[in-house]
């Protein structure tokens, strides 16, 4: 069999928090998809929330994967470093004329949803797409992508999912996002496109709750002309009530199991198998 050595993997946590067995299961998938094709696997700490990012979990993240047995093959990169790309990548999206300044709070879009019929309620009402007028604006704006814009720029697109198959790209489902953050100047979408193709990643190993942000991902590829990986989006660690793991709902941290006492390889020899601790499960 040819291996494709060409294999980039990623695994990519956000540094807000300690690793739980969520992440543990997932950077285990994506490490070990990038051994069995003798490819890459790469870490990327997207910390562009600075606001809820810490130092001290980029230690606990690092030393959680080591523990674990899981060495990544490169430098690595950190999302606050690369602010430069992703304003480029929006500059790109403004020349197109594929975004528009939003000016909307929280509070003004909860109102707006609350009035709008079901279904459309958790979509942005596109208030402000038409509402620049060229006139500076003192006030600060976040930048929203007009998907039917970008959609008519691109013509259909699809993307291939390990366990989905083909995938029409259906980035309507999830309206007019926002590429820039006021406080961030850019959005988890901008970045994460712009990174997985700097950094040459071929196979995106990820949790399904991450699947509907895919058909963004897809769009922004296209108008950005950045390749499409190959994705794989793996089911969700519940905890015995069925609920995703977050430290906020006192999920096991992989630092508690390794306090605890826990042995890193059969930890990791169980969830290979998909065996779970007691207590927690695989989703559908
Ligand atoms: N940073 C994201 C998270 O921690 C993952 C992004 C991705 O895999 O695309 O949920």
């Amino acid at each position: 069999m040819q291996l494709n050595t060409n294999c980039v993997t990623r695994f990519a946590p956000s540094p807000t928090g300690r690793l739980h067995l969520g992440h543990a299961y997932s950077a285990m998938l994506s490490h070990d998809l990038a051994r069995a094709r003798s490819g890459k696997f790469l870490l990327r700490l997207e910390d562009i929330d600075t606001g809820r990012c810490r130092a001290e979990f980029v230690d606990s993240i690092l030393e959680d994967l080591s523990w674990l047995g899981l060495n990544w093959d490169a430098d690595v990169v950190c999302q606050s470093d690369r602010s430069a790309a992703y304003e480029d990548a929006l500059h790109r999206l403004i020349d197109l004329g594929l975004v528009y300044r939003c000016w909307c709070t929280r509070a003004e879009i909860a109102a707006q949803a609350a009035s709008a019929p079901q279904g459309a309620q958790r979509l942005y009402p596109g208030t402000c797409r038409h509402r620049y007028d060229g006139s500076p604006d003192p006030l600060p704006f976040s930048w929203r992508l007009d998907v039917q814009a970008a959609l008519d720029h691109t013509g259909p697109l699809f993307w291939q999912d390990q366990q989905a198959g083909h995938v029409p790209a259906q980035p309507q489902l999830l309206g007019d996002v926002i590429v820039a953050r006021k406080d961030a100047g850019t959005s988890y979408h901008i970045a994460v496109v712009v990174d997985d193709a700097w950094q040459g990643v071929t196979d995106i190993v990820r949790g399904s709750d991450l699947f509907d942000s895919t058909h963004i991902h897809r769009l922004l590829q296209a108008v950005l002309d950045l390749p499409t990986p190959l994705y794989h989006h793996h089911p969700l660690v519940l905890d015995a009530e069925g609920g995703r793991l977050a430290k906020r709902r006192g999920s096991i941290a992989i630092a508690d199991l390794r306090a605890e006492g826990v042995n890193p390889g059969d930890l990791m020899a169980a969830l290979r198998l998909g065996q779970l601790p007691d207590g927690y499960r695989l989703s559908a």
